[in-house]
């Protein structure tokens, strides 16, 4: 049995071989799989479910075809996708976690996030993401037509890209006190995150013991992914 899991494939249609990528993976590797986790930005920009682009439509049917042969798919919700909803998780089959959420995988309790609330030191982002993810925003956001929604989106992809080229590494990376927090209110020894396109593992020292994070990478460059199998823990190469 494994368990796999992967973030920030930033899917759009301008990048048709990233989805091909991924579709490869969900027909391969991930077949028979007990679970899959979709950490956030699966897209690079979720207008909405009612959004009839079909290159996102290939990929929800191909997430569909997973979860009906029996893997459990789940998927959170990034900066990017903060408008995946209802519909989207009754078409693809998959299931929506909280973020972040405690489940139990790799045999083990573990805390998932998509990982941007552990940006602290980012206070500009942090005033954002306050915003989108409030309930009446986003109800607003969704009443707007398609197209306003696209213009908007596309303004803040531009405002983000701007963001990440002038702030410091240090400034878009986790901050560890708030790792710690979260690693201690939790109560679990190990941490799932994607996000910030850094793929590693790290050890962090709590009153508790020592905490594993283990940080997913982006399907821009290597693509790591996490999976978890008899042998244990690997962040790997996305194989296909
Ligand atoms: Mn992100």
């Amino acid at each position: 049995m494994s368990d796999w899991f992967a973030s920030d494939l930033h899917l759009d249609p301008s990048a048709p071989e990233i989805a091909a990528r991924f579709l490869r993976f969900l027909a391969g590797p991930v077949r028979g799989a007990r679970a899959l986790y979709l950490l956030g930005d699966l897209f690079e920009a979720w207008l909405g479910d009612d959004d009839p682009e079909p290159a996102h439509r290939a990929v929800i049917a191909a997430i569909a075809a997973v979860a009906s042969s029996g893997t459990l798919v789940y998927v959170m919700r990034g900066n990017r996708d903060f408008l995946l909803g209802k519909r989207f998780c009754d078409d693809s089959g998959a299931i929506l976690l909280d973020d972040p959420a405690v489940v139990t995988a790799g045999g083990t309790r573990v805390l998932l996030s998509h990982g941007d609330g552990l940006c602290t030191d980012d206070r500009a982002y942090q005033r954002l993401r306050a915003l989108v993810r409030d309930e009446r925003v986003r109800r607003s956001f969704e009443r707007l037509p398609l197209e306003a929604r696209r213009r908007l989106a596309g303004e803040a992809r531009a405002g983000s890209r701007e963001h990440l080229a002038t702030a410091s590494e240090y400034i878009t990376d986790v901050n560890p006190q708030a790792v710690s927090a979260l690693f201690t209110a939790a109560g679990v020894g190990t941490m799932v995150h994607g996000h910030t396109h850094r793929p590693a593992v790290h050890e962090h020292t709590l009153d508790a013991g020592v905490g594993t994070r283990i940080v997913l990478g982006d399907w821009h460059g290597s693509a790591q992914v996490l999976r978890w199998d008899e042998t244990g823990w690997k962040l790997v190469p996305c194989p296909a």
